[in-house]
């Protein structure tokens, strides 16, 4: 049987399964991420969840044959290299991720960006399938993007395109880590949202009440809560825009909105999806569907393994 491993490595967690050529998990697990270490104890941590990975291989009596890993930042795809930064690990810069993890065990390893394994993965088994053109988003602590583009993922010319929490909503608006000003993810992701909340609280001589999570918000307004209604029309609105913004741009068939915000309430979904269809041009809209992501909290390592599969089968391109 031909077995391969995914690997997402984020802020907090390195998740980690083995799985089939059809993406079906046979184990899985998940470790710290151990994010603010240095690249080699990244590394070292990476090799033991291989490690247990090959051994489970051996007892399905299977061979790996690929090892697909998502990580934050700017990823040149064909190399399975860091370009630069990763946003939430100090430490993981220009860093060789795919090939790292090859000369180490010797298996095919394939790098690409997170959002964009999340992407595969939506597109192959979740809410994409059968969809050509779609944009994926995924809203949580920022907001991730990923643009399937006829039939095919697009990363722009230097693997750095696709970045949707960075389109600009406000020209002189909030100032973002990213050195920008104005990016849709200081005004739709969770954080964001919490602001919103505490600002339509002061609108209202009130102050927020202990620690809120996204979570939270979503629970008020279904008790009727006035400011928790405010900012998520206010978040919901930011997003319906940039939605709007995209879809006049690229005319995709789908847009599949994934991640802790989508969790919390569908019915910020609902709204997003409104305020895209009043917002953007009719032609681009009208058979356009807003859909709530379907893989959940594996996404990423089933997206990564699936893009092992697809590298090895197409091995000179990129897809
Ligand atoms: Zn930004």
């Amino acid at each position: 049987m031909d077995l391969y491993i995914g690997l997402d490595l984020g802020g907090s967690f390195l998740k980690y399964a083995l799985g089939d050529d059809r993406g079906t998990l046979l184990t899985d697990g998940v470790r710290q991420s151990r994010a603010q270490s240095a690249a080699e104890d990244i590394f070292n941590n990476i090799f033991l969840a291989v490690e247990k990975l090959l051994e489970a291989a051996l007892i399905h009596n299977g061979a790996v044959k690929g090892i697909g890993i998502g990580s934050p930042g700017v990823i040149d795809a064909e190399r399975g290299t860091l370009l630069g930064q990763s946003p939430n690990l100090p430490h993981w810069a220009d860093i060789e991720i795919a090939p790292t993890i090859e000369r180490k065990f010797g298996v095919p390893a394939f790098a690409d960006n997170d959002a964009n394994i999340m992407t595969i993965a939506e597109m192959e088994l979740g809410a994409g399938k059968g969809f050509r053109n779609a944009i994926c988003l995924t809203v949580g602590t920022g907001i991730g993007g990923g643009l399937f583009i006829d039939g095919k993922l697009f990363r722009g010319s230097e693997y750095a395109g696709s970045e949707l929490g960075h389109i600009v909503i406000e020209s002189d608006g909030l100032p973002c880590p990213c050195g920008g000003r104005g990016c849709l993810e200081q005004y739709a992701s969770a954080p964001a949202i919490l602001r919103l909340y505490g600002e339509a609280l002061a609108e209202e001589g009130r102050r927020v009440d202990g620690d809120l999570d996204v979570k939270d918000i979503f629970e008020k307004l279904t008790t009727g809560d006035n400011a928790a209604k405010k900012a998520i029309d206010r978040a919901s609105e930011y997003l319906g825009v940039g939605i709007a913004s995209l879809v006049n741009a690229l005319n995709p068939e789908v847009i599949i909105i994934g991640g802790g915000v989508s969790n919390a309430g569908s019915v910020y979904i609902e709204k997003v999806a409104k305020i895209a269809h009043e917002r953007a041009m009719a032609n681009a809209s009208k058979n356009l569907q807003v859909r709530k992501a379907e893989m959940g909290n594996q996404a990423g390592v089933i997206g990564a393994l699936l893009y092992a599969r697809k590298r090895i089968e197409q091995r000179e391109t990129l897809n």
